[in-house]
């Protein structure tokens, strides 16, 4: 027995806890936020990634914090159904999540595993690790001769990123001190871009070179690892010759483009959109402030609307009074502070709303459309940051929007 039944019933109410919310009714007025998945735009952007890979590459879903904040188990079930063919996520946990879900893809964890009673989970759970040291290394060869079974292991190289991995020119070292544990079953060498978004492409080519020259060097010694793979979404979007055997596509899968200058080359739809209810309406007089510190104060009698959501639910409080949000169809602006639960709208100019309607704050509606990129401008961030800021706090609701 590896976890004890306390530990197991501690990781199924942490992780299934959305179980908490079956099916919300979507038409439930008393739901004052959540975020829509598009399972069609899911299943469309993995159609549109495999169109650019060859038969000989594999297309592995990075479904890591809760994958990128769309909910990792139903991305992760989408994505298989849709013809992906592994699963990767950050930590331990995040692997035992899927698991407990009855997801039975491989499943790579990128981050470090450290310590004896995560090897053994990792064993329990068939979850595969990357190796990137060689301490690491020994304590997984000494660990897995304890327990007579076998792993499948990713070994990482770091080409450039400084982050994980053991220095590319050391790819022989590595291999051979792996290879002392017969345990230890080497399923794919791989590394990481540091620079693959960006439109100067001088550094991910010095990687790749780096990367091609630690593979020479290990058929040099009789090595030929099973399988490479070096590309996130910029990679798999810019050059098909980084591709390899398989691809580790995060972003992309989510419907957003790394970068501008690479927009064009899939037709890529956003799946996550967050939206609210409108949950008190007040007029209010010239001279009364908004929120805390009353960041905004009236200059006129102004309508406002109140919104059932707040940075505890990943809107960032920095957007404060720089928020627009859509509703029927139109820009409104947020003003006042944005408060942990709730946010408040100038509804002056929109005289149709009304109490319990919904608010987008990601998303389309008609005409219009505000998407994570454009809060990442805003804030001077990336995408990435803001799709995983999303809390579980928000209900995530599958929807199947026609094509
Ligand atoms: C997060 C991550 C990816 C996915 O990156 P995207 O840019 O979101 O496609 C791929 N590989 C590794 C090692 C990662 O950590």
């Amino acid at each position: 027995m590896v976890l004890s039944r306390e530990q197991l019933s501690h990781i199924k109410t942490v992780f299934k806890h959305s179980e908490f919310f079956p099916n919300y009714p979507q038409d439930d007025t008393t739901q004052r936020a959540w975020i829509e998945i598009d399972e069609t735009a899911l299943h469309h952007n993995v159609q549109q990634i495999k169109n650019l890979l060859s038969p000989r590459t594999s297309l592995m879903a990075v479904v890591k914090a809760d994958g990128y904040g769309h909910g990792a188990v139903k991305v992760a079930n989408t994505v298989m159904a849709a013809g992906g063919d592994a699963l990767a996520v950050a930590t331990l946990q995040e692997g035992i999540e899927l698991r407990l879900a009855e997801i039975e893809a491989p499943i790579l964890i990128l981050g470090v595993i450290n310590t004896l009673e995560e090897v053994e989970a990792l064993v329990h759970w068939q979850l595969e690790p990357t190796l990137c040291s060689l301490p690491q290394v020994q304590l997984f060869g000494e660990t897995l001769q304890e327990l007579g079974t076998m792993l499948p292991v990713h070994l990482k190289l770091d080409t450039g990123m400084s982050r994980l991995g053991m220095r590319w020119e050391e790819a022989i070292s590595f291999v051979q001190y792996v290879q002392q544990f017969p345990e230890l079953e080497i399923k794919s060498v791989y590394s990481h871009l540091a620079t693959a978004d960006e439109q100067d492409d001088r550094f991910m080519r010095l990687q790749q070179q780096r990367f091609e020259s630690a593979i020479a060097q290990l058929d040099s010694i009789n090595f030929t690892a099973p399988c490479l793979h070096l590309a996130n979404s910029a990679a798999t979007l810019r050059d098909s010759s980084f591709h390899y055997d398989l691809v580790r596509v995060g972003l992309a899968l989510y419907g957003l483009s790394p970068s501008p200058h690479l927009s064009a080359i899939a037709d890529l739809k956003p799946v996550l959109q967050v939206k609210a209810r409108i949950t008190q309406i007040k007029d209010i007089p010239a001279g009364a402030g908004v929120s805390y510190g009353h960041q905004f104060v009236a200059k006129e009698p102004r309508r406002i609307a109140v919104v059932g959501i707040g940075y505890a639910d990943g809107v960032p409080r920095n957007l404060s009074n720089e928020l627009q949000v859509l509703l029927k169809g139109k820009r409104v602006p947020q003003i006042g502070a944005i408060t942990m639960d709730q946010l408040m709208l100038d509804i002056t100019h929109c005289e149709h709303a009304q109490l319990g309607d919904i608010v987008t704050l990601i998303g389309q509606a008609e005409q219009e459309a505000i998407t994570a990129d454009d809060w990442a401008q805003q804030l001077g961030t990336i995408s990435w940051e803001i799709l995983c800021g999303f809390k579980h706090r928000l209900p995530r609701l599958s929807v199947k929007n026609a094509e």
